[in-house]
């Protein structure tokens, strides 16, 4: 490579590229959120969180072979109840079926944990 081409490489990587990168990456970006709506739309689970269950009524949430989120009973494991937990804040969900707020699992054993190592103190 000699210095002219060496030139002509560092220029690609100059803000007109970059821009042109983040206008293809844009739209790609834009139908990745439409088509998570999509499947959470159709119930879909899209695997972001831990399954829930519910310490109060025993609640639980399962995924069905064609990915489908649903919740059962113990007494009826993937029976779809039909009911569905709601969102109440980033790691909180409200059962339907009792009321109680649900911790995500993983949130609550972290909040665990921390608990643990403040009481060390
Ligand atoms: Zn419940």
């Amino acid at each position: 490579m000699n210095s002219l081409e060496l030139q002509n490489v560092q220029d690609d990587n100059s803000d007109p590229s970059l821009n042109s990168l983040c206008a293809t990456i844009k739209p790609l970006a834009q139908q990745l959120a439409a088509v998570q709506k999509q499947a959470d739309a159709m119930g879909l689970f899209a695997n972001d969180r831990e399954l829930l269950e519910c310490s109060q009524c025993g609640l639980m949430e399962d995924v069905t072979h064609s990915g489908l989120l649903i919740t059962c009973r113990e007494s009826a494991i993937a029976q779809d109840t039909g009911l569905r937990f709601t969102k109440e804040s980033d790691q909180t969900f409200r059962c339907p079926s009792c009321g109680a707020l649900v911790t995500e699992p993983l949130a609550a054993e972290l909040e665990k944990a921390r608990k643990q190592l403040e009481m060390r103190k």
